[in-house]
């Protein structure tokens, strides 16, 4: 299984990198955990832009979702349109929202371009992959997810404040993608998205073999969200994400 951040960024695009995207291949299958803002571009470094077998979306904040508007465009006017339609595992509003956002009329929709799947908590067969969605801890339906192929595994936090559920999701996991949107201050709100600290301690309960911080906000210093990370006792590698950076996991 190789993973590939395409972009890491957390509720806007950086100067370095796209919002929320991550590419996992294996068996010639590729499959993309969110299609946040401005993360079509980059994702056509590495994949041509009409590989993509299919598409989980983790939740409907703009930084996860909103490209899904440009790749319909592409996939029903592009040169070979019209283009097979791409499984979308995703909320069940994902239909008339990401249809709203576009500016089209709920009927027909997206559908032309995409075949929208209402996610729900558990598991279930994408190509190779078991993916396992489970509801983490954010202010709308949000999802953490688990994806396995027998010889590996990758967990996504998606955006979460503290989550037993993202513990079980990662339990094990050889990689965790767990997002790191706060800095350390007085007052920070619960149940949103967790400190580089917290993340760290997700990840010591998980057992995973390594972190990446991600959904890196460009308002604050990463080196900050790394130092606080050190803090949560996690002795495995811990690192930032970065747009481009490729993990093979075997
Ligand atoms: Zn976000
Ligand atoms: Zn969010």
């Amino acid at each position: 299984m190789k993973v590939t951040i395409v972009g890491c960024s957390g509720s806007y695009p950086g100067p370095d990198s796209p919002a929320s995207c991550y590419l996992i291949e294996a068996a010639g299958f590729r499959l993309l955990l969110d299609l946040g803002s401005g993360s079509l571009g980059a994702l056509q470094r590495h994949i041509g832009l009409y590989d993509v077998d299919a598409i989980c979306l983790s939740h409907l904040h703009a930084d996860h979702c909103l490209d899904i508007c440009g790749y319909h465009v592409a996939r029903t006017y592009g040169p070979q349109a019209p283009y097979p339609p791409v499984p979308v595992y995703a909320p069940a509003d994902a239909p008339a929202r990401l249809a709203a956002a576009y500016g089209m009329p709920d009927e027909p929709g997206l559908e032309t371009a995409f075949d929208f799947v209402p996610l729900s908590p558990g598991s279930f067969e994408i190509g190779p992959f078991t993916l396992t969605a489970g509801l983490v801890n954010h202010p709308v339906e949000a999802y953490g997810f688990r994806v396995a192929n027998g010889t590996s595994c990758v967990a996504y936090s998606g955006d979460t404040g503290e989550s037993a559920e993202l513990v079980k999701l990662a339990a094990d996991a050889d990689l965790l993608l767990c997002e790191a949107s706060f800095v350390e201050g007085p007052d920070l709100p619960t149940g949103l998205h967790l400190t580089g600290r917290q993340a760290a301690e997700h990840a010591v309960k998980a057992g995973v073999g390594r972190l990446v911080l991600t959904h890196l906000v460009p308002w604050n210093d990463p080196v900050v969200v790394l130092e606080e990370a050190a803090a949560g006792g996690y002795d495995g590698p811990v690192e930032l994400a970065r747009s481009g950076a490729v993990y093979d996991l075997g």
